[in-house]
């Protein structure tokens, strides 16, 4: 069965402002981080279990940092990427005791002390409360296109992955899931659209969860790259939605009814000012948005020729020029 060896690397980017998070303690709200990441877990450990051969990553996306959480800096790679023995790697995992198969227990150990580690050792500043969405995507993007730059534990993962692309030809297919909390940045636009054009050229899949306001950005990820957009109308309920409506891949997604697809936000934002707006002026030579016209693209510097004298040559124009020209004397 050629199609089970098929190798699926599903990347899951959660979005860990600690803003957006901290006012959900404030507005007493059932649903915290810890029960986010569990519902996380939940998700990488059903889509590792689905087939052997299937891959995970999680990258946390806070508003300082970017960071792996899985596979991450406590991942003792040791013996067991050379025995492949799970038992030799080192770990307090629990995993034994409760009957639970043991690299998914040491996988979310790994990842429940990397999620303690960063919220620990980052001080929210004030000045900085946009989550790093588009840095977090382009990390994601960087963990299935180019291995070599990532960490010594995710090229290993990498490597295991792309390896029997190399050797037999089988398919690496690789989606990335985002769970949004915070609100859309617009600072953020231009980044966060090449990442979706990058994603859409290399066939890579972009769903979109998300918790609260919608996402303009996100929808427009889904559509172009032909993933599936859900804002969650129940936040308590998000490990059933990602069971139901993100686990299935790709191909199973076709056999299912799933949520009808949303009404797109196209709107973009003005390299000016980073406003989302509906019109605006475009450079005919390097396609920047602006809100307000200038002589001079600030992109890329095209001077454009102005059009008004045409409009200044009419009569009416004409007749209004004598008593300018009478005013100012
Ligand atoms: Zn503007
Ligand atoms: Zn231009």
């Amino acid at each position: 069965m050629a199609e089970d060896e098929d190798t699926d690397l599903l990347v899951i980017v959660v979005d860990v402002n600690p803003i957006w998070w901290g006012q959900q303690i404030l507005k007493e709200s059932q649903f915290t981080l810890s029960k986010c990441m569990d519902a996380v877990m939940v998700m990488g450990n059903s889509h590792l279990v689905m087939r052997r051969s299937n891959r995970l990553a999680i990258i946390a996306s806070h508003s300082q940092e970017s960071r792996f959480l899985y596979p991450g800096k406590h991942w003792k790679l040791g013996s067991f990427a050379e025995s492949g023995d799970v038992n030799s790697a080192e770990s307090t995992s629990s995993g034994s005791k409760d009957g639970k198969y043991e690299l998914l227990a040491i996988g979310n150990d790994i990842i429940t002390e990397e999620i303690k580690d960063l919220m620990a050792k980052t001080e929210v500043r004030a000045q900085l409360t946009e989550t790093l969405l588009a840095g977090s995507l382009a990390k994601a993007l960087c963990c299935i296109l180019a291995p070599g730059i990532t960490s010594k534990a995710l090229r290993f993962l990498v490597f295991i992955t792309t390896w029997p692309t190399l050797q037999t030809g089988r398919e690496l297919k690789s989606r990335i899931l985002v769970i949004k909390a915070a609100e859309d940045s617009a600072a953020q636009y231009m980044n966060f659209m090449n990442v979706i054009f990058a994603a859409q050229k290399q066939n890579i899949l972009i769903d979109a969860c998300v918790l609260d306001s919608e996402s303009g950005l996100l929808q427009q990820a889904s559509d172009i790259t032909g993933g599936l957009y859900l804002k969650i109308p129940q936040i308590q309920s998000l490990s059933q939605y990602l069971l139901w409506v993100f686990l299935p891949d790709p191909e199973q997604r076709s056999k299912l009814v799933l949520p009808p697809p949303v009404h797109v936000d196209y709107r973009a934002a003005c390299f000016c000012h980073r406003n989302l707006i509906e019109i605006g002026y475009v450079c005919s030579v390097c396609l920047s948005i602006f809100c307000n016209f200038s002589p001079i693209c600030t992109t890329c510097e095209t001077a454009f020729r102005i059009a008004l004298p045409p409009i200044l040559k009419t009569k009416k124009k004409k007749s209004k020029l004598p008593t300018l020209n009478y005013l100012t004397s």
